[in-house]
């Protein structure tokens, strides 16, 4: 079953956005993504609390629903890795522990164009062997301070009742899956703002959960800026280049003016030809133009950042 990549673009909420996170920040993580039934929903239930997340597909759903990790992509989420097929790694050979993270990392990254730097282990099982894998491949094995038991039949109240423990710094085990835990999320990050704690990702330096950071791939939150300057100029079009700092996780409206038409674009994906373009990265970095038809219009185009 096909589904569509949401093209909209979704502005944080400011009002959760601008809560306070004086008491610090908790990791939210959903396993076993993505899936059809649900992701959405879950993607949808963070998004309208201005939430972010942090979500552990297994290799074999990520290639098996590319448009939905695109969704965690576009969502700003956290992506990590938790193995191809979610087997019991400490029964395996280092050869088959191997080939279960690198292929998962092969096809989160073909799919949501990010290269994870966090593994969750299934079922939390681990080993010396594993832990030299994790760490061949440049990935920091991530457990939970919290089980919120929602794999074992926990009710959405149980869930948030769970995630009324969290403390600064502290991740949470949820699941991709379970009905309960998407009901439970809107209590959940009500409670976290009634204790000035915000939902943050996870540092692949220390793993512990921190503030989402713009240089963070995952990042979905703060703000960003987009500066714009003129550069070639030609009888019938020019260059327009554009930068923009504060986040990776960007979409970049660019407004031409009346008359004016996209010959071409470099280091983004654009959309739209006239009027108000779309941009987005392309895994190019921060830097990207596009040419400009004149059609009797010099001005130069003006461009606003928000957050993907
Ligand atoms: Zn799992």
């Amino acid at each position: 079953m096909a589904v569509t990549a949401h093209a909209a673009v979704n502005q944080p909420n400011l009002a959760a956005a601008a809560a306070s996170c004086s008491a610090g920040y908790v990791a939210l993580t959903f396993d076993d993504g993505p899936n059809t039934g649900t992701t959405n929903q879950l993607i949808s239930a963070l998004r309208s609390a201005g939430a972010t997340a942090t979500v552990f597909p297994t290799g074999q759903n990520a290639s098996n629903n590319p448009s939905l990790m695109q969704a965690y992509k576009n969502a700003g989420l956290q992506i990590g890795n938790h193995s191809w097929d979610h087997p019991h790694l400490i029964t395996m050979s280092q050869s088959q522990i191997q080939s279960q993270l690198s292929r998962t990392q092969q096809a989160i990254q073909q799919t949501a164009g990010v290269t994870p730097n966090l593994f969750r282990p299934p079922y939390g099982e681990t080993n010396a062997t594993l832990k030299s894998v994790e760490s061949s491949l440049g990935l920091r094995e991530i457990i939970w301070d919290v089980d919120s038991q929602d794999w074992n039949n926990a009710s959405s109240s149980q869930i948030r009742q769970a995630a009324s423990r969290l403390t600064n710094g502290q991740i949470i085990l949820m699941h991709d899956w379970p009905a309960a835990t998407i009901q439970a999320i809107p209590g959940i990050l009500q409670d976290l703002q009634t204790r000035n704690l915000c939902a943050g990702h996870i540092s692949s330096s220390t793993g512990r959960a921190v503030a989402p950071s713009g240089s963070n791939p995952g990042g979905g939150t703060g703000s960003c800026t987009v500066s714009v300057s003129r550069g070639s100029d030609w009888t019938d079009r020019f260059n327009v280049n554009l930068s923009v700092s504060g986040s990776n996780t960007w979409v970049v409206r660019i407004a031409l003016g009346s008359g004016q038409s996209l010959q071409s674009s470099w280091n983004a994906s654009v959309t739209g030809s006239t009027g108000t373009l779309t941009a987005r990265p392309s895994g190019a970095g921060n830097n990207f133009g596009i040419t400009v038809y004149k059609n009797g219009n010099n001005n130069t185009p003006t461009a606003s950042c928000a957050l993907s």
